[in-house]
């Protein structure tokens, strides 16, 4: 196990362009971040894929390490039933668990997520979860508000020529989307250059 340093911190990362505030923030703050993509909620697996190549892209612009496991489940969330805040509340749980095992076991001591930056998710859950998973695990979490930065965020993304998604990430939101069947037509374009 590696001992980091009480700068070191694990920044669970959703996407490239909700990443971008969060990490100018992180190293102003003198932390040093190691991007950490677990996100079996973006479905189906070429968007889990166009999201990880735009997040790598700003990797390589910051220079921050680029930690990546798993990929797109997209029959585990289908399988969820009940209201939007349970969905969610399974979506943020699994996800931040994931890092919080990572951390724990690569010797971080504290960690924070991306969707803390977010306007669009639920704030006050993702910060309950990760105080009980940082519990759980004897690790700190950074319980950010990084909401004033979105939109400067998404611009600095804009000016790194980031891909920026639009839906949250699960096949159930994709199917709210107002832009579905377009998104759908790139996914098949994408799924084609593939093979
Ligand atoms: S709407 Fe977003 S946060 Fe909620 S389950 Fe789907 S991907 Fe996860």
């Amino acid at each position: 196990m590696n001992i980091h340093q009480n700068k070191d911190i694990l920044l669970h990362t959703c996407c490239g362009p909700c990443a971008e505030y969060p990490v100018q923030e992180l190293l102003a703050a003198s932390y040093a971040p190691s991007l950490y993509y677990f996100n079996p909620n973006i479905q189906p697996q070429v968007e889990w894929q166009r999201r990880f190549e735009s997040l790598q892209k700003l990797s390589e612009i910051s220079g921050l390490p680029l930690i990546a496991e798993g990929g797109s489940q997209t029959e585990r969330w289908l399988e969820i039933e009940g209201s939007r805040i349970n969905r969610c509340r399974f979506c943020y749980r699994t996800r931040l668990e994931k890092a919080a095992q990572y951390a724990r076991s690569h010797g971080y001591r504290i960690f924070t997520t991306t969707l803390l930056v977010s306007p669009y998710q639920q704030h006050d859950l993702i910060i309950e979860i990760g105080h009980e998973l940082a519990k759980e695990y004897g690790l700190e979490f950074l319980a950010a508000d990084w909401r004033s930065g979105y939109r400067q965020g998404q611009q600095m993304a804009k000016e790194h020529d980031l891909y920026r998604q639009r839906y949250c990430g699960c096949i159930i939101s994709l199917s709210e989307s107002y832009y579905k069947d377009k998104i759908k037509i790139e996914h098949d374009n994408l799924t084609q250059s593939v093979n």
